[in-house]
């Protein structure tokens, strides 16, 4: 063991040890959602030397993310930079030795099996529930363990998926909560430390995982109300023999192909899903010819001439790569379809 090795503290530690940091050296973690929790969970996995970190985000760093996302800076709020391809280019400045790939892409049905092929554990770093079922979903019909943690204010839910050994997301909550009932960091707000001790859990039961300490990950569901200064521990026994996914493997999350507009609350915009066959190069030339718009490797933005949203201000647009668009200025999905559909096609 070196001393000057930049693992040698995590070498130190007790069922860690040379064989333990070349496990971590090996294994592919997948980040899915790349905000308050994905920052420091991919932060925390990036110095572990985990050698393959896999990020997918959809979104793009605004300033109201600053408080609690870590790895962003007001440069790349200010230049609008999509969340996956900045923590990518901050982790990479933390430790150059490993692998990271950013994918700018919602995950769907459709891609999951293409954006999560090969990765040994994946890291819950979403938003929402719909996601978090098709993960679950996925975890289980492919024996991936699934770190679940969800946060809003000052409260959070933490629980470690192990396929055939404790209980799934469904097991605990047969159904995701219907989309307009979510409370959500956008309604309820959140707090940094909240989302610290969450993505401190998800990351160390991942170094238990893949170093082979899988005895030491608690099969509990981990509660707690940091702003209340509680915590609790709910164990649910063996997963649920008439649990819809992991007893009767009916993977519902994973068949479902189509992906519905959605109002993002709180920002006056409206996220539309990805369209086929969708081509970057004329979506820009097309928009060009609308408005002041700027294309970039992975995304074309700008604001419409004509479009305007009820204070007036111009309607503004980003196209990402795979066909999804943010329409921004209005949180009617029926005028951002067809905003979509007048400047772009489909
Ligand atoms: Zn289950």
């Amino acid at each position: 063991m070196v001393i000057s090795d930049r693992y040698h503290r995590q070498r130190l530690v007790e069922g860690i040890g040379d064989g333990g940091q070349d496990a971590i050296c090996n294994s592919t973690v997948a980040i899915v959602g790349v905000g308050a929790l994905g920052c420091m969970s991919a932060t925390m996995l990036a110095r572990a030397g985990v050698g393959h970190i896999v990020l997918i985000d959809r979104d793009i760093v605004e300033k109201t993310n600053l408080q609690r996302q870590v790895l962003f800076t007001e440069d790349d709020a200010k230049t609008q930079q999509p969340k996956a391809t900045a923590a990518k280019a901050h982790l990479t400045s933390v430790n150059s030795e490993i692998k990271i790939t950013a994918h700018v892409e919602d995950l769907t049905s459709k891609n999951i099996t293409r954006l999560l092929e090969g990765v040994d554990v994946i890291v819950d770093g979403l938003d929402n529930f719909n996601t978090r079922y098709l993960l679950n979903d996925f975890s289980i019909k492919t024996s991936v363990p699934f770190m679940f943690a969800g946060v809003i204010a000052g409260q959070g839910n933490v629980m470690t998926i192990i396929p055939e050994q404790t209980p799934c997301l469904r097991c605990l909550f047969p159904q995701p909560p219907p989309t307009g009932l979510q409370e959500t960091c956008d309604t309820v707000g959140v707090l940094a430390p909240a989302i610290g001790i969450a993505a401190s859990c998800q990351c160390m039961d991942v170094i238990k995982f893949v170093t082979g300490n899988k005895n030491k990950i608690s099969k509990t569901l981990l509660t707690f109300d940091l702003w209340n200064s509680e915590s609790n521990r709910v164990s649910f026994g063996k997963p649920a023999e008439d649990c819809p996914c992991c007893g009767q493997l009916l993977f519902e999350f994973l068949r479902e192909t189509s992906s519905e507009p959605v109002a993002l609350c709180g920002r006056m915009a409206v996220l539309l899903p990805c369209i086929d066959s969708f081509d970057l190069n004329i979506a820009s030339n097309k928009l060009q010819e609308h408005g002041s718009f700027e294309k970039s490797e992975t995304m074309v933005r700008g604001e419409f001439n004509e479009e305007r949203s009820p204070d007036g201000s111009a309607i503004k647009m980003i196209c990402f790569h795979d066909g999804r668009a943010i329409i921004h200025g209005t949180d009617d999905i029926k005028r951002a379809k067809a905003i979509f559909e007048r400047y772009v096609g489909n």
